[in-house]
């Protein structure tokens, strides 16, 4: 009975179910696509695929944060275009198409995100007007250099909450054209699920007519706002967290950091790259500190404390409303994790433990509010104020609810 129960807890602590990648296809796949991260399972399915030439009409990615789900989305994009591939399989990264789809440049590829409106700026964050310094055009540029030097990077633009109709209007007069024969035109959509109603309901329609020699790809992590209908004309292919090896291994290699460091990074990222690579130029130390500190004197009901400390938070008035997000991403983040930390620790299971350098006091902490389903809501609240900084509501009141909700969740139950 415990024990299913303490499954059952273990399934909900990995948030919304995702696993670590269990790696056992790594002989198999070693040599398949080595820009992309892990993931060896989904390589295999997408190495059967192409083998059999049997390509479904849409694709949809679904999987948490900075996994790879764009940069597999790519990566496949590259493969059925590149001019120097027999078997359509690898992608050499260097004839003309490769580049051009690598660099999002490509006709061959449609690339949708969400995109700022400036009829949308009144209803959205209205206490960073940092960004008023920059265009739109130009903050939307430097995202896409970020996208195409690192298709792990997450693209952010202010204001930016759907992708709406008149993008979705411009894709479907793009495919109404006729394709360049012997090339394979690719559409991704990242994060799918932040399409507004209208613009899905007038997707259904692309997604139920295919057009011939074109693959949809749409991307999520979170699929449950997608219509049913664009769900059940996609093939889903789920992307679990990366291991902390594989993402040690990279940003030893890539960012250039000593195994220990880089180790450290990669547990606090709970498997997700994106996640770790933000961290690399942070004091991670002191930020986790101030996540700690924030969590004692929320549950110590010291809320004058707490709201001191949420201002610690956003203190970087200098920064750009992107910094001031991120940096307010990464506390949720930790917040989370050592959450998460204390839930395997009251469920006896301290192998899960991520920040396994302060079991001591992640210990005296699960000692004292550690009661699963407690902890289950706390994890659960932190999701809920990751929305909502997703959706670029304002970020002190965020936290600040999030405080309350904490101080509900972990004091009220014990
Ligand atoms: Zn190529």
């Amino acid at each position: 009975m415990f024990e299913s129960f303490t499954t059952k807890i273990l399934y909900f602590a990995q948030g919304d179910g995702y696993f670590a990648n269990p790696g056992s296809f790594g002989i198999f796949v070693e040599s398949m696509w080595k820009n992309i991260i892990g993931q060896d399972r989904v390589k295999k399915i997408l190495r059967q695929t192409l083998e059999s030439r049997k390509l479904p009409n849409a694709y949809l990615f679904t999987g948490p944060e900075g996994v790879g789900k764009d940069a597999v989305a790519l990566e496949l994009a590259k493969a059925l275009n590149c001019l120097n591939s027999k078997d359509s399989i690898e992608a050499c990264d260097e004839c003309d198409h490769c580049k051009a789809i690598g660099s999002l440049s490509s006709p061959l590829l449609q690339f949708l995100f969400a995109q700022s409106k400036a009829t949308k700026a009144s209803s959205t964050e209205s206490d960073d007007d940092d960004s008023k310094g920059f265009s739109d055009i130009d903050l939307l540029r430097e995202q896409l250099a970020y996208k195409s030097q690192d298709p792990y990077h997450n693209i952010r633009l202010p204001k930016a909450i759907n992708i709406g109709m008149p993008q979705i209007r411009n894709l479907i007069s793009l495919l109404a054209r006729s394709s360049t024969p012997g090339t394979k035109r690719i559409v991704i959509i990242s994060e799918a699920d932040t399409m507004r109603h209208d613009a899905q309901n007038a997707l259904l329609k692309t997604l139920e007519e295919p057009h011939e020699n074109t693959l949809m790809i749409l991307t999520s992590s979170n699929p449950s706002r997608l219509f049913p209908t664009i769900l059940s004309r996609c093939q889903d292919i789920r992307f679990e967290l990366l291991s902390s090896e594989d993402i040690s291994s990279v940003l030893v290699s890539n960012e250039h950091l000593e195994k220990e460091q880089a180790d450290f990074l990669a547990r606090l990222s709970g498997g997700s790259y994106s996640v770790a690579r933000g961290l690399v130029n942070e004091d991670v130390a002191t930020l986790r500190k101030q996540v700690v500190d924030l969590l004692s004197f929320a549950l110590t009901r010291s809320r004058k404390n707490a709201l001191e400390q949420v201002d610690t938070f956003l203190p970087r008035r200098g920064g750009t409303f992107l910094e001031k997000r991120q940096n307010v991403e990464q506390i949720l983040q930790l917040l989370e994790l050592w959450l998460r930390d204390a839930l395997a620790i009251s469920t006896g299971a301290p192998e899960r433990v991520f920040n396994i350098d302060q079991l001591d006091r992640l210990e005296r902490f699960a000692s004292k509010f550690g009661e699963p389903l407690g902890l289950l809501e706390a994890v659960r609240a932190v999701d809920v104020a990751k929305r909502k900084v997703a959706l670029q509501l304002q970020l002190r009141p965020v936290l600040l609810e999030l405080v309350i909700e904490l101080d509900r969740a972990l004091v009220k139950s014990t």
